[in-house]
């Protein structure tokens, strides 16, 4: 178990040993439970990075009213965008790359294959394979852009009522970052 409040790791108990704090979970191979709910970690991230206000003067959470500690708030931020930069980014720029190449060579090696050709119609498909390679390499480049020059994240939320992959510019992220930050060090003063 873990608590939230204090990230103090212990066996069991319904207190934290270290600051009594009630806002502790257990944390099992798959699931998270916590207050007698439990949640896989795709739904862990979504409940703890969804905020209804993310300023200097606060942060609140859409989906609990409990106080979480900021640190940890952080750490599941970071996680989350970790991993849905990764789901949400970096693998659909690999898969539109591959879409791209799969139907480059597609092409190429219809036109090997010459015997077949007793009218116009392999050209025809020979030039849209060509084609749609292209628009997959044009969405690569787009994509790629966006997360290799740009530098954007993204992470999974709650928004408008539906749960979605958040993008933000690297300015964003690191604003969002520098709030953690202030309330970290703010939070060791006391
Ligand atoms: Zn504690």
């Amino acid at each position: 178990m873990v608590c939230l409040n204090c990230k103090t790791e212990f066996e069991s108990g319904k207190h934290c040993p270290n600051c009594k704090s009630m806002d502790i979970a257990n944390f099992t191979k798959k699931r998270i439970i916590y207050k007698d709910n439990s949640y896989t970690r795709r739904e862990w991230y979504i409940n703890l990075s969804s905020y209804v206000k993310f300023s200097k003067d606060g942060i609140i959470l859409k989906k609990t009213r409990d106080y979480i500690d900021y640190s940890y708030l952080h750490q599941i931020f970071e996680e989350n965008c970790k991993k849905y930069t990764f789901l949400g980014l970096i693998l659909p720029s690999i898969v539109f790359f591959v879409l791209a190449l799969t139907n480059l060579l597609a092409g190429l090696l219809m036109r090997e294959t010459e015997y077949f050709v007793i009218d116009g119609t392999l050209q025809n498909i020979e030039v849209f394979l060509y084609f749609i390679s292209g628009l997959y390499f044009v969405f690569f480049l787009t994509i790629s852009y966006l997360w290799i020059i740009k530098k954007q994240k993204c992470y999974i939320a709650m928004s408008k009522g539906q749960i979605r992959y958040i993008h933000i510019t690297k300015e964003k992220y690191l604003n969002m970052i520098s709030i953690f930050n202030d309330f970290e060090s703010k939070s060791k003063k006391e």
